[in-house]
């Protein structure tokens, strides 16, 4: 890697109040960033516009300054900036979104999730999103105009049965095989708004990220989200995937378990760097 270079980012999801687990990733990130002399960005990722809300955007920043981290370019006390803020980048997503039909990368799809459901039988993967059959598959990309087309579910056109490896930083050598880990996913939904899988892409390429640090729950989502690097014709960061927090009977946190939120902890007096 290049370490001059090093250039991370901590993405959270507004959708709630930031726990524990969002914490520890944050600071690993932060942690790397610092390691190799770099910079870090804070990307408020608040593209789902019904379960996001300021008031947890503020409420992000707060605690995450109270956790101990420091970033070196997005939103801050005073409130977000939109270079940073996914709603305000849909620009980035559409020209990422372009690209792909461009290369033939991507299909427009008019199952409903339901639809998806009822044609599998049994297949589904990891996350225990189901494979999708391959309906739409062959459906044609010519549009009246590009409006229209932004009306549609688009989904990548994942190869059958390809091997996907990569290197992670923390956890090694590890392998993937698409059509049997995952299948076509969404990359567009008929709402005008990028899936999480294409706007992470699209930002962390626009934003020229080298490393991303992550959860383990998105594996799988690197793992689709290096089709897209490929498609896009962009070299992709390094990855470093943190092991996540569980609560006490072994279930990993989430943003519901109120007990474990940075607010409650702080609240209860907890020293920030017992984390
Ligand atoms: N906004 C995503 C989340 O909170 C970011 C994950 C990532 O790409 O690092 O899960």
């Amino acid at each position: 890697m290049n370490n001059g270079g090093y250039k991370g980012r901590i993405a959270p999801t507004p959708t709630g109040f930031m726990h524990r687990g969002h914490a520890k990733t944050f600071l690993a990130a932060q942690r790397r960033a610092r390691e190799f002399g770099g910079r870090l960005i804070l990307r408020v990722e608040d593209l789902d516009g019904d379960r996001c809300k300021p008031e947890f955007t503020d409420a992000l920043v707060e605690d995450l300054l109270w956790a101990g981290l420091r970033w070196d370019e997005g939103p801050d006390r005073g409130g977000p900036s939109g270079e940073y803020v996914q709603s305000k980048r849909s620009a980035v997503f559409v020209e990422a979104w372009r690209d792909l039909i461009s290369q033939g990368a991507i299909f427009p799809c008019e199952c409903s999730r339901k639809d998806v459901l009822s044609a599998v039988q049994a297949p589904h993967d990891e996350g225990g999103e189901p494979l999708y059959p391959g309906t739409c598959r062959n459906r044609s990309t010519a549009f009246w105009s590009e409006s229209e087309a932004l009306e549609w579910n688009w989904r990548m056109r994942v190869p059958d049965g390809e091997t996907i490896s990569f290197t992670d930083e923390n956890l090694g050598n590890l392998r993937f095989v698409t059509g049997v880990d995952f299948g076509d996913f969404l990359v567009w939904r008929k709402d005008g708004i990028p899936s999480y899988e294409l706007a992470v892409v699209a930002d962390d390429i626009a934003m020229g990220i080298t490393e991303v640090v992550r959860g383990e729950d998105l594996l799988l989502s690197t793992a689709r989200q290096l089709l897209i690097y490929r498609a896009l014709g962009a070299t992709p960061p390094a990855f470093y995937h943190c092991p996540l927090v569980r609560d006490a009977s072994g279930n990993r946190l989430a943003k519901r378990d109120k007990a474990q939120s940075l607010r409650e902890l702080r609240a209860g007096g907890m020293d920030p760097k017992m984390l």
